[in-house]
């Protein structure tokens, strides 16, 4: 039995075992990356999409997701890859070189790398690094929308290897990460780390009744400005799905929710209103 140091759950696994996370397998005592290559979903999308606000505006990039996720929202906007293993779900091989070719050719269309998204992409960090390490020699760019859920030990050498990142702050609460199947202090050490490295934004996605105080929406953004005020943050309304049923939050709560974070934060942002 080994555990795997990826994430905050550190699952001990034997040989053959898959985690938790349905996208590591232990071989040979080492934890690897079930995904590599395999992509269930491509598509060319704008950055504000990420959502990144203040990363290359206006113009694109070839967007591409995997399977598997640590965490286990119940909101979960992606299930359908998110809580899914290779089996589950199709996909498609492709190389690094492959897919970095893909968004070479597509500059024209104001492409301007790779992102790795929809499911949780650093579970499969190895594919994203070879894609990186071919992209900036091009001038490209690589894109990671994340959970941010992982274990610094891990990941920290991999930080610099990414040109900007969108990291969920899922709230700011212990019991609500551990509903959540996360941890706070982990993500909060991640986007601490990100930021040194790279461009950061960050988003809360907000559920009624849940996340949705004052109080805490101000404790996160006066935490964030302490890291940096010019870190965006983007409030984004939470829609019923997967086993969620609390109704969208209100236009005008949300949009007190930006006033509240804007006393500390230059750049406040709604999506999904
Ligand atoms: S990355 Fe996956 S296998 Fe590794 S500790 Fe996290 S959930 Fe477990």
């Amino acid at each position: 039995m080994t555990h795997c140091p990826l994430c905050h759950r550190q699952c001990v696994l034997k040989e053959g075992q898959t985690g938790f996370c349905q996208a590591r397998i232990m071989r040979d005592g080492i934890s690897r990356p079930l995904g590599y290559g395999k992509v269930t979903s491509i598509a060319l999308d704008p950055l504000e999409k990420k959502p990144l606000a203040r990363f290359y505006p206006g113009k694109k990039v070839l967007s591409v997701g995997g399977f598997g996720c640590n965490m286990a929202c119940y909101f979960c906007q992606n299930h359908e890859i998110a809580r899914a293993g290779e089996k589950e779900i199709p996909w498609r091989e492709i190389s690094p070189e492959e897919l970095c070719d893909l968004s070479r050719k597509m500059v024209p269309q104001g492409n301007i790398g790779l992102a790795f998204t929809y499911n949780e992409p650093m579970l499969n960090l190895e594919y994203i690094a070879d894609c990186a390490d071919i992209l900036r020699p091009l001038g490209l760019k690589t894109v990671v929308v994340t959970n941010g859920c992982f274990c610094l030990d891990a990941v920290r050498e991999f930080l610099p290897k990414v040109d900007a990142f969108n990291i969920d702050l899922k709230g700011f609460t212990p019991q609500w990460y551990r509903r959540l199947g996360g941890d706070l202090e982990t993500v909060k050490a991640f986007i601490t780390a990100a930021h040194q490295a790279s461009h950061v934004e960050v988003t809360t996605l907000v559920v009624s009744g849940q996340n949705d105080s004052p109080e805490e929406i101000a404790a996160l953004a006066a935490w964030l400005a302490g890291i940096s005020p010019v870190i965006p943050l983007h409030l984004s309304r939470c829609f019923p799905r997967y086993h969620a049923d609390e109704p969208p939050i209100a236009g005008q709560m949300l949009a007190e929710l930006q006033e509240t974070a804007g006393a500390y934060l230059d750049t406040v942002l709604l999506g999904n209103i």
